[in-house]
């Protein structure tokens, strides 16, 4: 497995990344947010949003995981780590790094509803709306791209390439 190509640069990424955190600024001012972070793949994103988000931001992490092969979703959700925190009452923003067939956020979103917070939205850093399964709509999207298995801006093959600071296209996965 091999990199074959860039397809968004580090500096795509940060220019994109400032416009979300602008724009979230502006969609809670006077509020406080509680956001989500969904781990592994989302630390990254997450970490650099927060910075561009000037609302006071508290965060707490979650791990999901589909059962199934390494770059296929299979549909089935499992939770390994649950939040520190109750969510009731709060304003919350699940940040999550690409929303692919929408099973994940389909199935966080009725289980985080629950737990009655004060609202509830979606920021997904990557979008491939061709590949959904089920619908699901992110309130907030850096960007759409095709359907490409990506890695690289915390997303991994196999745990690896999270650490590359721009999104490319693996040549060939299993
Ligand atoms: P969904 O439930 O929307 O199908 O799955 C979303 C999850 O699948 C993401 O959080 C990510 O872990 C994984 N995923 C989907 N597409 C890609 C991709 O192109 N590259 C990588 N590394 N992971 C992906």
């Amino acid at each position: 497995m091999e990199l074959d190509r860039v397809i968004v640069s580090e500096d795509e990424i940060k220019a994109r990344v400032a416009e979300l955190g602008a724009q979230i600024t502006r969609d809670y001012a006077g509020k406080e947010l509680f956001v989500v972070c969904i781990l592994k793949g989302a630390s990254i994103f997450m970490a650099d949003l927060v910075r561009q988000i000037k609302i006071p931001v508290q965060i707490d992490f979650m791990s999901l995981s589909s059962y199934g092969k390494s770059t296929q979703t299979s549909g089935v959700v499992r939770m390994l780590r649950d939040l520190d925190q109750e969510i009731a009452g709060k304003d919350v923003l699940v940040v999550e790094d690409i929303i692919d067939t929408g099973l994940t956020l389909s199935y966080l979103k009725e289980n985080l509803l629950a737990r009655k917070p004060a609202s509830l939205r979606f920021c997904t850093f990557l979008d491939k709306p061709s590949r959904r399964k089920v619908a699901f709509q992110p309130d907030y999207s850096g960007m759409a791209i095709e359907d490409y298995f990506v890695v690289g801006y915390g997303l991994d093959y196999q745990e690896k390439y999270r650490e590359l600071p721009f999104i490319g296209v693996v040549k060939s996965v299993d």
